[in-house]
């Protein structure tokens, strides 16, 4: 064997992973198009947020003085319902001007009642209690301009885009999409859609990557599936490293003769490192073809998902500097006994109920690393340190599917 580190654990690899750099560039996208991109600089605001004083509530605006000893009654001087409005109007001893949410609030005022609790006859409101001070959203109050509140790396989530158009801005500069090559490798693997021979599968873990690739962020570019020959592979390796970023493969990287990836990465390529102590998932590899990184993922499709979330995920993620998409992990109690795989990392697919406000994680009986419907039907997966072993009762760290 050529001298590669070889059954790493997972912390070592992700180190080893981490001597290559990924290159990232910025470009500037219109916020239609940010939803789950990661952006790129530190993004300050171009106004106060609100701009103005304005009312939290549809109701009315008065001075509280008056309010005090409800129930009260205000002359109606005037209605607000937009910006402008409020100009000529000036709320003295006594008043009140009827207000709708988010208007500006009129000179004099210094509070609002809502108008549920009030009631209109004529030209006068009644008010069943004093009014409320902080119904009056202040000028800057959430943001104040020039503040910076959304900092390079910051994965931009529905709300964080909504953001952008708070602060004032129409584009922003965000990281390109990172172009990721999907190939997936061996002779028994035929298209979902045409008809299986004897001996045939159909291909799913270009699917499922590619998934992975988009929630991440990035562009996944699945090409064609290749049979399990070295000249084939040579082909589409080449043709993937001069125009993608990154490479995954799948299949052929564990120990039999037929392991191509394995086997050409080895011969003409550039190994960083085979094999890593986590279960599913020991096989991957990581090194250069031709310079561009590629990972090679197990064949079985458990495993290649698993691979991806807790290597190539934390490693991209790095690489941008990003700080999502989120792994969302919790605390569940076990209702089935759990044990991890000798000195392996090891991820157990469980189904989580929500059991009388508690989390209860149950695990399936069959964990086979080609059961792709069992991580289908399943929540999560408990975390197993090395060696570690788990109780009915005991709580443990799951990670959501
Ligand atoms: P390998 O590592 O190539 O020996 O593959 C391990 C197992 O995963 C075999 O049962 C393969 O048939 C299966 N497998 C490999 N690639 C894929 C794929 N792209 N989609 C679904 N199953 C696959
Ligand atoms: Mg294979």
């Amino acid at each position: 064997m050529s001298d590669f580190p070889y059954f790493v654990t997972i912390g070592e690899a992700l180190e080893i992973c981490k001597k290559t750099a990924l290159q990232t560039t910025v470009e500037r996208v219109d916020l239609d198009n940010c939803h789950n991109r990661i952006l790129a600089v530190d993004l300050p605001s171009l106004v106060d947020d609100p701009p103005f004083d304005n009312s939290a509530m549809d109701g009315f605006a008065m001075r509280y003085e008056d309010t005090v000893d409800a129930p009260s009654e205000l002359e109606i001087i005037g209605t607000i319902q937009a910006a402008g409005q409020e100009d000529n109007l000036v709320v003295g001893k006594g008043q009140a001007v009827r207000i709708m949410t988010g208007a500006p609030l009129p000179k004099g005022a210094d509070s609002i009642l809502q108008i549920e609790l009030t009631s209109v006859s004529g030209g006068v409101v009644t008010l069943s209690q004093p009014s409320m001070k902080h119904f009056i959203r202040k000028k800057g109050e959430n943001l104040t301009k020039g503040q910076v509140a959304l900092s390079a790396g910051t994965y931009l989530t529905p709300s964080r885009v909504g953001l952008c158009a708070t602060m004032g801005h129409s584009s922003i500069p965000v990281v390109k999409k990172l172009k990721v090559a999907i190939i997936s490798t061996g002779d028994e693997l035929k298209q979902p859609g045409t008809e299986l021979n004897r001996g045939e599968i159909y291909e799913s873990n270009s699917f499922g990557l590619s998934g992975l690739v988009k929630w991440l962020g990035h562009e996944p570019v699945r090409l064609h599936s290749v049979g399990d020959t070295i000249d084939d592979l040579r082909v589409v390796l080449n043709e993937a490293s001069s125009k993608y970023d990154l490479i995954l493969t799948s299949g052929g990287v564990s120990m039999g003769d037929w392991d191509l990836v394995r086997k050409i990465m080895e011969e003409e390529g550039d190994v960083h490192f085979w094999r890593v102590k986590l279960r599913p998932g020991s096989p991957p590899l990581f090194g250069l073809w031709n310079n561009t990184p590629i990972f090679g993922l197990p064949g079985n499709p458990v495993s290649s998902h698993v691979v991806f979330r807790m290597l190539v995920a934390p490693w991209i993620r790095h690489n941008t500097q990003s700080n999502g998409p989120i792994e969302d992990r919790a605390y569940a109690t076990l209702a089935t006994k759990v044990k991890s795989t000798g000195d392996c990392l090891t991820l157990r697919r469980v189904t989580i109920v929500n059991e009388n406000g508690k989390l209860s994680a149950h695990q399936k009986i069959h964990q086979g690393s080609g059961n792709l419907a069992s991580m289908a039907m399943s929540e999560g997966m408990v975390v197993l340190q090395p060696g570690q072993e788990y109780s009915i009762g005991d709580t443990v760290e799951v990670m959501f599917l």
